[in-house]
């Protein structure tokens, strides 16, 4: 497919990401990072969609979720007016859904997203944006990557061979690391792909502090090799409420329950926002009742007065989003 340029090497892009860039940091002073990193999972029903702001005000969205609007309006909201990346952690389209307005609407500066075949019409409009506007192109390789938001570090796992079968096997793999801070983003790998990331270098998947569970919960993205391996100290999950897939499915809220790892859910908190500062870390929204790790017990009283406001707020809300 020559519908994207991908010409450009990544190590030049990547430098004039980090010298070049004007960005500013350009949302609300309630969303200003104050020198910190903030990573937010926002709440976008059933899909992904991650927004990180560096402490120096750039900015990257891993996935636009699954409608056309849904996370330009949600940025727009949040005061968002520029991103310098942009990614799709692989081709389905609950993490692709929002990208193409996205694209045309806050003109990203980088498009990543892997070479995989699988594709839909709406994918390939996605990519006819991406060319149109002339934004830089960059994928994953046979050897990890890196990009820099300010001092916030982006690795990009290689890519193993592609899955023609299983499109989640083909997810984008990515290691935030701000300080002694570091955050896994896997999409909706399997256990096919997360085996061969761990053949080929554990170290880009061991221990992190916070790790996104892939494929929303589900019992094919969680297993106990994975969390021996990753060791987080918080997992986060989104998905759309009362979601036809069941998830997140209980074979993984077993396996986060039995290592003691606290869960946040998009689809029982809304949108989750996390802030760090290289050295410690917290949960910012929902407000947790004291700083740093969050217990379980934490989050279950927060999701249990988060739904029940909502609820009351708003009776007619559609429970399936
Ligand atoms: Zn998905």
């Amino acid at each position: 497919m020559n519908l994207l340029r991908f010409t450009r090497l990544l190590a030049l892009g990547l430098a004039l990401l980090a010298a070049a860039s004007t960005a500013r940091a350009q949302w609300t002073s309630r969303g200003s990072s104050g020198g910190r990193l903030v990573i937010e999972v926002l709440d976008i029903g059933q899909g992904d969609s991650i927004l990180i702001r560096s402490p120096e005000g750039k900015t990257a969205l891993i996935d636009a979720g699954p409608t056309r609007r849904g996370a330009v309006d949600l940025l727009r909201r949040m005061g968002v007016t520029h991103l310098d990346l942009v990614a799709i952690s692989h081709h389905h389209s609950d993490h692709y859904g929002g990208m193409e307005e996205v694209v045309r609407v806050l003109h990203p500066q980088y498009f990543l997203a892997s070479r995989s075949g699988h594709s839909t019409r709406t994918y390939l409009n996605l990519l006819r944006a991406v060319e149109a506007q002339s934004i830089t192109a960059i994928q994953p390789g046979s050897r990890p990557r890196r990009i820099e938001l300010g001092t916030v570090e982006l690795t990009i796992f290689p890519q193993p061979p592609e899955d023609p079968r299983n499109e989640n096997n083909n997810s984008i793999g990515l290691r935030l690391r701000y300080g002694a801070f570091s955050m896994l983003l896997t999409g909706d790998s399997e256990v096919v792909e997360r085996e061969w990331w761990e053949r080929h270098d554990p170290s880009l998947v061991r221990d992190c502090t916070i790790l996104k569970l892939p494929h929303h919960g589900s019992r094919n993205g969680t297993d106990e090799r994975w969390l021996e391996l990753v060791r987080p100290e918080l997992a986060v999950a989104s998905m759309g409420r009362d979601n036809e897939f069941g998830h997140p499915h209980p074979e993984t809220l077993r396996l986060l329950s039995r290592d003691r790892i606290p869960l946040l859910r998009t689809d029982q908190l809304g949108t989750i926002a996390l802030e760090s500062d290289g050295r410690t870390w917290s949960v910012i929204r929902p407000a947790m009742a004291r700083r740093g790790r969050p217990t379980q017990a934490d989050i279950d009283r927060i999701a249990t007065v988060t739904r029940d406001d909502a609820v009351e707020r708003s009776p007619r809300r559609s429970r399936t989003r």
